[in-house]
């Protein structure tokens, strides 16, 4: 790996600078390991160095398609969140939340919640118990629970924080292509002519992959053009030619508009609609109720803008689009996904170089979850636990009798965190997330805490805002302290070596589970004793399915990234899906999908007059367990913040810095005032990133946890608020959430 390793650091900065530092004579003697950055769903490649046990350096991977040897500021500090005095090195127990925590041997505390599980199955049914799991897994350890839950304990109740950021997008594409996933690569960033970036502020939330975008932008910018859709003018917003800043959550009507729009003009690519799409004619009927003079209304954006937009996309050569949480975190999530398909569709812009939907997801495995089941409603090899013969074929592999698997759906996140409120669960073992943080109305997640008879969590560190409840924590071993594999948002699958030992007696997040499963009883099944063993295992559940990765070995996934499908050895890689226009729905044919506008689940009124957005700012990540600990990341954001538009912040009396109050009819969080125009009137955002152990910036608790009916992922995106400077009303008083 030496020779690799011998690349200078480039680092994208803000500005869109490339900062390049060549390896010092120090840096040439670590050891370098080959893995990916632990953080957003770019799934950048990195060289690890490390020396004496501990990680010294990362360096990108110049050989990684997702980067190139680019990395953002989170990519290239992460050695200072690896050795830190809070890591957890010992499971800790409790007999109550009244008490301390005291260190315990692995039996102790694996028997502890053993016996406490066979206890509450026997008394309660198998439903009574419930993971709840995360998209920084690795794909091993994703597959371990789900076998463990859904094939021996009887239970379904496997969910993931996947569901608050990505679950519209799965819902989306089955609906629309048949299968999930995204369709193209990051390689059609440099083929395209158009870009449409829509609920996506991808210069904060994908700096890597927004780098190669503006840069295509740079190199061409009368022949390539870039639309933003936004209600916030961010950094995105710098490199287009077209921005909207439409009201938040009319997506659905933009987005037809649009459509309406390349009707009229004649831009249809008919040919490819009549061989390779169905229900046009469900759809066309309802364009037009969508002018782009009837959008604007909606939208509150110019119709003229709104026309633009769709030319330019319907006339590009290869267009293709981007989005991440701002459609996804919707009551109408699957819709929006199903809206932007539609233009792919109807413009035949899919299926070749430079063209596609591409859905940017947020966490570096949120796909590998997808893939081997990770969400109540999944079963591995992108199977449903609703169908049959998807049930018998996993029932087969895992060697259960046939029926052993529950044909009913488990409780997705805000169902899971309810039911444990309301006593219908009543075990919850949590592992490498933050609920506390990132779950929507934390007044709700904090009474199902409250109510659980036994709450295990796997952590890295401790104390975290969820640890802090728990009954038991069990030490993780993290990010190159252990090996498995990732895929990327575009569909690449990539191996992380494991470049130093774990502290203390922590373990992988596969071990813990396999000790568990020994533990009650189950040793045959979960007897693997590598997380190469898993793969392969889990490999055979996808055989003949779209993601069939038969082909992906983890020899061959040392020298280099693979992108599914890839079923044979022989295989090389897939880079892009649909090529030949035949989809993966019965017939062939993808489906157009008709959607009226409808408004969010919570509009502001007279009482709660603002709209309250959350997102994330460039230099964090989710909820600050490891970029909080990173000083030249904390400097660069060291505060909470509230954006309000000066129209809303003056008749308040409201001025830059005030600390205001936003309330909302579920809580409220406290932080400073930035008054800003970059955002829509009649709106004020806030990063959902500070919990409760730093203040009372906890955005998460004035959110609101109405769902998409169809994906059931929350409406982080959107709830009526009202805000007020602090020293006015109830607004100075804190609300703890632990
Ligand atoms: S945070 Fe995302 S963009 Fe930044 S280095 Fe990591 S994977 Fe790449």
């Amino acid at each position: 790996m030496a020779a690799d390793a011998r690349v200078a650091m480039q680092v994208v900065q803000e500005s869109g600078e490339i900062v390049e530092t060549p390896l010092t004579p120090e840096e040439l003697q670590l050891t370098w390991n080959r893995s990916v950055c632990p953080y957003c769903g770019v799934g950048c490649g990195v060289l690890v160095g490390s020396k004496d046990g501990r990680v010294r350096k990362v360096r990108g991977d110049p050989n990684h398609p997702a980067n190139y040897g680019l990395l953002c500021g989170k990519g290239a500090t992460l050695p200072q969140m690896v050795h830190t005095p809070d890591r957890l090195t010992t499971p800790l127990i409790r007999a109550s939340r009244e008490e301390d925590f005291q260190r315990a041997s692995w039996d102790e505390a694996l028997e502890r919640i053993a016996t406490r599980w066979q206890r509450i199955i026997r008394d309660h049914g198998p439903d009574a118990v419930a993971f709840y799991v995360s998209g920084q897994l690795l794909t091993e350890d994703y597959y371990v629970v789900n076998k463990l839950a859904k094939g021996f304990l009887g239970t379904n109740n496997v969910d993931s924080n996947s569901r608050l950021c990505m679950a519209s997008a799965v819902s989306g594409y089955v609906t629309s292509l048949g299968a999930d996933a995204p369709p193209g690569c990051y390689a059609d960033i440099e083929l395209a002519d158009s870009f449409l970036l829509i609920g996506t502020n991808t210069a904060a939330c994908h700096p890597v992959t927004f780098e190669r975008i503006r840069r295509r932008k740079l190199r061409a910018p009368a022949r390539v053009n870039v639309v933003v859709v936004d209600p916030r003018k961010t950094r995105t917003a710098d490199i287009a030619d077209v921005y909207l800043p439409i009201r938040p959550g009319t997506d659905v009507a933009l987005l037809n508009a649009m459509l309406h729009v390349i009707a009229r003009e004649g831009l249809l690519d008919a040919r490819y609609m009549q061989r390779h799409t169905s229900d046009w004619e469900r759809l066309q009927p309802l364009l037009e109720r969508y002018s782009p003079d009837q959008a604007a209304a909606i939208c509150g954006v110019e119709a003229g803008q709104i026309r633009k937009a769709a030319l330019l996309f319907a006339k590009a050569r290869a267009a293709m689009s981007f989005w991440s949480m701002g459609l996804n975190q919707s009551t109408h999530g699957t819709a929006k996904n199903n809206c932007v398909i539609n233009l792919h569709l109807a413009t035949g812009q899919i299926g070749r170089p430079g063209a596609g939907p591409f859905s940017l997801t947020g966490q570096p495995n949120a796909m590998g979850g997808r893939e081997t089941g990770g969400l109540a409603h999944l079963l591995p090899g992108h199977r449903f636990v609703a169908k049959e013969q998807d049930r018998r074929a996993v029932e087969g592999v895992w060697g259960v009798s046939e029926g052993r698997i529950n044909a009913k759906p488990g409780l997705t996140a805000v169902e899971l965190f309810n039911a444990l409120a309301d006593g219908r669960v009543k075990s919850v073992w949590i592992l490498c997330t933050n609920p506390m943080v990132s779950m929507p109305n934390l007044s709700m997640v904090r009474q199902a805490f409250a109510a659980a008879e036994l709450v295990i969590v796997n952590d890295i560190y401790h104390p975290t805002e969820t640890t802090q409840l728990a009954d038991i924590i069990l030490p993780a071993a993290q990010w190159s302290e252990r090996d498995g594999t990732v895929t990327n948002s575009e569909r690449a699958i990539s191996y992380l070596e494991q470049a130093i030992d774990p502290p203390g007696e922590a373990l992988p997040d596969w071990q813990i589970l396999c000790r568990f499963a020994r533990a009650m009883g189950l040793e045959r099944a979960f007897a693997f004793d590598s997380a190469e063993a898993i793969y392969e295992e889990y490999k055979r559940l996808t055989h003949g399915q779209d993601l069939d990765i038969g082909g992906v070995t983890y020899r061959r996934l040392k020298q280099a990234p693979i992108q599914w499908p890839c079923p044979t050895p022989g295989h090389r890689s897939t880079m892009r899906r649909y090529t030949g226009g035949v989809f993966a729905h019965p017939g062939g044919k993808a489906h157009f999908i008709a959607h009226e506008y409808e408004t969010p689940a919570e509009m502001p009124d007279a009482q709660f007059p603002l709209i309250l957005t959350t997102g994330r700012v460039r230099d964090q990540w989710h909820t600050m367990t490891r970029t909080g600990k990173v000083p030249v990341l904390m400097k660069k954001e060291p505060e909470p913040f509230i954006e309000l538009h000066p129209a809303d912040a003056a008749p308040l009396g409201i001025a830059e810095g005030d600390l205001i109050v936003v309330h909302s009819r579920r809580g409220q969080a406290q932080a400073a005032c930035r008054v800003t125009e970059t955002i829509k009137p009649g709106t004020c955002f806030m990063p959902f990133h500070w919990g409760s152990l730093r203040g009372e910036a906890v955005v998460n608790r004035a959110t609101v946890d109405a769902c998409d009916p169809i994906s059931k992922q929350p409406e982080l995106k959107f709830c009526a608020v009202r805000v007020e400077k602090m020293g006015h009303g109830a607004g100075g008083k804190g609300q703890a959430d632990a």
